[in-house]
């Protein structure tokens, strides 16, 4: 079985980037979904606090009761859905939820529909569990949202939808007209409606709606949650998958026979985390909502490079194709010009393809004068 479908997955840019920086050429990396600030030193004491307590042991699988209940409390409050510790697995971060999350919900052979553009890992953690999946596209001429059409076309026969609000790579929020379309359609078409919603905290304009709380959705939908971007914890693996009381069995079966848990000391710090509420979260989204001013700004005032309104997370989509170029050739040659590196679009999907994806990921200054070298550098190109 191969997880990697074979043939380009357009990170060729990426790690031209890592072998310029290893030959001693400063590159300007945006490219990455990195926090440029470490975790918060308060959930650092937590960590270590609660490691020399003695959490060294094996930790419960599911997760830590205490845990359980802060993730249930959190979701019930943010969309009103009753949650209780039941419906939560705790899981070693968001990708590892996703991986379980299908793997619960399809079997060997089926049919999972995921919507391009996409997070990187998508089609290959599909066919890591033994899925066949099937991309939805979302164009740029419809905002980067799918259409229900769209989708229903090829519901047919399908097991699961896998969508991300807020998104990554575009930045788009799912409006609730669009996630009511989905929901008839997964309804309809007896679909499990997959909702990553790890970009959660990193809402810039509108509302981030899950869609778990609609009608008829709570018993056929599993939430991917993460503390990776909340609360800048990627190295710690901490993450959840909330879910019906029958798939969370699913998974803490598949967890006793895979991870074994994720260890106390990273659920206590998480915990802490949690608890330290929307403070901390907000300190944590706070550069990447204050990039966003800075990049509109930067942006305005010329008209090849076309920006796709951000409204959540830590990216920005640049639409290059009124320079004549492709996300790959533009992000290829700012590269070698400027020594800047930022994504193609195509590395997201087929449907992203004239685009550049830049994470705002570098401290203000140097990402403000990154993003005037891409501009005279997209000026000088036409
Ligand atoms: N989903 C999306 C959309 C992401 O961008 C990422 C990380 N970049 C993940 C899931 C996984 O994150 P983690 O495993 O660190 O929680």
């Amino acid at each position: 079985m191969t997880i990697n479908g074979g043939g380009s997955d357009g990170w060729e840019l990426f790690e031209r980037s890592r072998a310029m920086i290893a030959d001693g050429t400063p590159v300007i990396e945006l490219t990455q979904g990195e926090h440029d600030i470490p975790t918060d030193a308060t959930i650092l004491d937590a960590m270590h606090a609660a490691a020399k307590e003695g959490q060294t042991g094996y930790a419960p699988i599911a997760g830590m009761p205490a845990l359980r209940d802060a993730v249930a409390a959190r979701i019930a409050l943010r969309s009103g859905v009753p949650t209780t510790r039941e419906n939560i697995m705790i899981m070693p971060g968001g990708q590892a939820g996703l991986f379980a999350a299908h793997l619960a919900a399809l079997d060997a052979g089926d049919t999972a529909l995921y919507v391009d553009p996409y997070y990187a890992t998508y089609p290959g953690t599909i066919r890591g569990v033994g899925g066949v999946p099937v991309a939805i596209p979302a164009s740029p001429a419809h905002g980067f949202l799918p259409q229900a059409s769209d989708i229903a076309a090829q519901a047919v026969g399908a097991k699961s939808l896998l969508i991300n609000t807020p998104n990554n790579p575009t930045g788009v929020i799912y409006d609730q007209a669009t996630l009511d379309d989905i929901a008839h359609v997964c309804i309809d078409h007896d679909l499990w409606l997959i909702s990553d919603e790890v970009y959660d905290t990193q809402i810039w304009e509108g509302t981030h709606l899950s869609p778990r709380a609609l009608p008829g959705m709570m018993d056929r939908t599993l939430v991917i949650g993460s503390m990776s971007k909340s609360h800048a914890m990627t190295g710690s693996r901490i993450g959840w998958v909330c879910a019906p009381p029958d798939m969370v069995e699913h998974l803490s079966d598949l967890a006793t026979n895979t991870t074994y848990g994720v260890p106390g000391y990273i659920q206590q710090a998480a915990l802490f985390g949690l608890n330290a509420g929307f403070a901390l979260e907000q300190k944590v989204a706070a550069p990447f909502q204050r990039r966003r001013t800075l990049t509109l700004k930067a942006l305005a005032g010329q008209n090849v490079l076309q920006a796709v309104q951000p409204h959540g997370g830590m990216y920005v989509m640049l639409d290059v194709r009124a320079i004549g170029m492709d996300g790959d050739a533009f992000a290829n040659a700012l590269l070698d010009a400027e020594h800047i590196a930022v994504m193609p679009g195509a590395s997201f999907g087929a449907a992203a393809a004239g685009h550049i994806r830049i994470a705002m990921t570098t401290d203000d200054a140097a990402y403000v004068d990154a993003l005037h070298r891409i501009v005279r550098f997209a000026q000088s190109q036409t």
